[in-house]
């Protein structure tokens, strides 16, 4: 099929795009890397009248080390995140996500800002950029606002970007203390979206007792979820006490998932947990600790 007619903008800055946001509001549509949006709209299960191409807004794009941490424009492409230096020193665990998204022909169209507007809670940013607890930078005609991600993920393909409104880059901090980072997930075929992943981040002191934990899932709900009970269950013991595959039992408490046409909800909870077990126990291995997830 092909798309419904529409009206096509090429604005060349952040200015032009969010004046043509405010003068069409509804009808109108940020198109980025169109990896979501353009077989949406060629399968006729959204129309917009308006789409406004973000490719020429070169301030959208690009990686900048900022305050310790990394800012990334919302139109930096997958492939960039993947293999920018910056990125995977300071923010190892967006470094080790990225191959998991589809293919590289994909990563090679698809932007950060668009993973993270489109909001599929099965996508890896969003479950990684909730588990570094980052900041989304958005913009329209009447001013920018920053929005941290627990507040930004509202539900499935929904997000706190308004229609008027432009994600313009995302913010993340670094870590700087002994830390293990993981990611992982299990999907039907490589490429293919998750049927439930695992972000995890773990700090530790130099006695290794562990005071930093970051758990983000993938996959196990209508939005990306954090694993409130195996955080804590990590920051009672130690990197040398941490029993990895009992502590990710604890995550199918945290999960939420429903049955669909990929897995059943059960299957999600069951293989979900055993991920997290796994995937907690390659970040402690980084830490000297247990190996074996289970
Ligand atoms: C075969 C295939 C496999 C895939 N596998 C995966 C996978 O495993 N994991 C995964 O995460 N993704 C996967 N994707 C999706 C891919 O990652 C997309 O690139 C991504 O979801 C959307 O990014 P985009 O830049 O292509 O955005 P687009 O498709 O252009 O836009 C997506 C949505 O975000 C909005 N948007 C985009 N940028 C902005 C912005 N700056 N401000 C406000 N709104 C904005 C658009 O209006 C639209 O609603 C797959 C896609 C395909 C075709």
């Amino acid at each position: 099929m092909k798309p419904a007619p529409f009206e096509y903008h090429a604005p060349e800055s952040v200015a032009d795009v969010v004046g043509l946001l405010a003068e069409y509001g509804d009808d109108a549509k940020p198109l980025a890397g169109g990896q979501s949006l353009v077989p949406l709209l060629a399968m006729r299960l959204t129309r917009f009248e308006h789409l406004v191409d973000l490719n020429r807004v070169d301030e959208l794009f690009g990686v900048t080390a900022d305050n310790g941490g990394v800012r990334i424009g919302a139109m930096t492409r997958q492939a960039a995140v993947e293999t920018d230096a910056t990125v995977a020193d300071r923010v190892p665990l967006l470094h080790l996500a990225t191959p998991h998204i589809g293919h590289f022909q994909i990563r090679n169209r698809g932007t950060i800002g668009g993973s993270v507007a489109h909001a599929d809670p099965a996508s890896e940013y969003p479950a990684v950029m909730l588990a570094l607890d980052g900041t989304a930078e958005i913009t329209s005609a009447s001013g920018s606002r920053e929005v941290p991600a627990a507040e930004f993920f509202q539900s499935t393909f929904t997000t706190a970007v308004e229609p008027h409104e432009l994600l313009v880059g995302l913010r993340f901090s670094a870590w700087d203390q002994p830390a293990g980072f993981a990611f992982g997930e299990i999907a039907r075929r490589s490429g293919d979206f998750a049927l439930a992943g695992a972000a995890v981040a773990i700090g530790a002191d130099d006695q290794g007792r562990i005071n930093r934990a970051a758990v983000g899932m993938l996959g196990v709900g209508a939005v990306p979820l954090r694993a409130p009970s195996v955080e804590a269950a990590l920051l009672a013991t130690t990197v040398a006490d941490a029993y990895p595959e009992e502590i990710g039992r604890l995550a199918a408490d945290d999960m939420d998932p429903i049955d669909d046409v990929h897995a059943g909800a059960r299957y999600r909870r069951q293989a979900g947990s055993t991920l997290v077990g796994r995937v907690l126990a390659d970040a402690l291995s980084q830490l000297g600790g247990e190996a074996d997830g289970g």
